[in-house]
């Protein structure tokens, strides 16, 4: 029985990932839940699933939660301190990383520190701390699983490209990683049509269900950004290395060419439930109920160049990672920012770009971050930008 510990229990990942769990009880149990400030939902998930522990990083729920748990064994907990110490508490087996943006960072690395594999989907922690994320997993010897559908598709690829047969080692040369990309709801469309988009039309997403930052950032592009930075840390390519192709049925959920030019891909329709298990299963797989893939339903794969003019995140984001450092940690704070004053209604829809744009330029570089430099340059940006 593999005993997991969901950092985002509350969201969109962390609801599917129970779902995976609901499914293979005989397989999974669940260690530790964390939310960010939904009692009820996080009541509701301990009363079905009886973790060890329970976390709340909002304080002021905590009565409510520890009241609701009263005839249980649970325990709660409250705070973002909880969240870090719940990562050393119980027998983990494995940690799903799904708190959105800045915030799931130091959970995840504490939970790296404690020597548990990491099933990863807040790519913002890769985004921000490569350098320091890839280092503590080689120290303590902790496997980075990705759970993100491009890079699980891509890890899914790279199988059986590397190991030994007889006596002899092998690993074959990726050539380049083609990442997949949905285009969000305004593939398609120019810049002067977007001048006036709503929040409502940036949150209509025609492939994906998901929480609300990462659904903005698939309208801008960014999100592809950050997950060119995520594949750059999780599989060692070069940025020069990976390419972005817009393909709209979001069926290939990306690919890897090698170097005799042969190209790998995995396929599937579009469900977070598959690459969530496939994280829990590695390296085996296990019977899913979800429905199978036709191919007479999906006769037209297309794939197109993503709009750099149009979507200039995405552009930022690979300028970021060329200049590296601290430059992709200064982008994800401007950008955090910048949905959040977007949701708001504070900033325009092509606004987003511009505001990171002349955040990132604001920051002082620092050209091998450590932990302390990252969470003060995240400071920083989150600084000048509030005034
Ligand atoms: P959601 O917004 O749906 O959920 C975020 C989760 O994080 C919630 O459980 C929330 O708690 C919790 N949370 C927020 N802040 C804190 C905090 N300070 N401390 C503890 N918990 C906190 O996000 P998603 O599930 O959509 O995304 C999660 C991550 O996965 C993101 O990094 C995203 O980019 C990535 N991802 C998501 C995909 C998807 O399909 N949704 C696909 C691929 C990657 P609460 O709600 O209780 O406040």
């Amino acid at each position: 029985m593999k005993q997991i510990a969901i950092l985002g229990s509350t969201g969109s990942i962390g609801t599917q990932a129970l779902n995976v769990i609901r499914r293979h009880r005989d397989r999974y149990g669940v260690e530790v839940l964390v939310a960010g400030s939904n009692a009820e939902l996080l009541v509701q998930q301990a009363r079905e699933f009886s973790p060890n522990v329970v976390v709340i990083a909002d304080k002021s729920k905590w009565q409510q939660v520890r009241d609701a748990l009263i005839d249980t064994d649970v325990k709660v907990f409250a705070g973002q301190e909880a969240v870090l110490d719940a990562m050393t508490m119980g027998s983990i087996d494995l940690v799903l990383s799904s708190i959105v943006g800045f915030a799931g960072l130091r959970p995840t690395l504490r939970a790296i520190e404690s020597g548990h594999a990491i099933a990863l989907s807040n790519k913002e922690t890769l985004v921000v701390a490569g350098n320091v994320i890839t280092e503590a997993a080689v120290a303590h010897g902790v496997d980075l699983l990705p759970v993100d559908s491009e890079h699980s598709a891509i890890f899914q690829s790279l199988v059986g490209e590397a190991g030994i047969v007889g006596s002899t080692p092998f690993a074959n040369a990726v050539d380049k990683i083609l990442l997949t990309a949905s285009g969000g709801p305004f593939f398609g469309r120019d810049r002067a049509s977007l001048q006036h988009v709503t929040l409502q039309e940036a949150l209509r997403h025609p492939k994906w269900s998901m929480g609300q930052k990462v659904t903005i950032d698939s309208a801008t592009l960014m999100n592809k950004g950050l997950e060119v930075i995520e594949a750059q840390w999780l599989f060692g390519v070069d940025v020069s290395r990976i390419e972005v192709w817009v393909h709209p049925q979001s069926i290939v959920h990306s690919m890897v060419q090698f170097a005799d030019g042969a190209i790998k891909a995995q396929l599937g329709t579009p469900t977070m439930e598959t690459p969530i298990q496939y994280a829990f299963s590695y390296p085996e797989r296990v019977e899913s109920h979800l429905p199978r893939f036709n191919f007479a339903d999906h006769p037209h794969l297309e794939f197109f160049p993503p709009d750099t003019q149009t979507f200039r995140c995405l552009s930022l984001a690979y300028e970021s990672a060329r200049r590296g450092g601290n430059i992709p940690c200064a982008m994800n704070a401007a950008n955090e920012v910048a949905v959040q004053r977007f949701v708001e209604g504070r900033l325009s829809f092509l606004g987003i770009a511009d505001f990171v744009e002349q955040a990132v330029q604001r920051v002082s570089f620092v050209a091998k971050p450590s932990l302390d430099d990252l969470l003060a340059t995240d400071a920083e940006v989150r600084a000048f930008l509030s005034v």
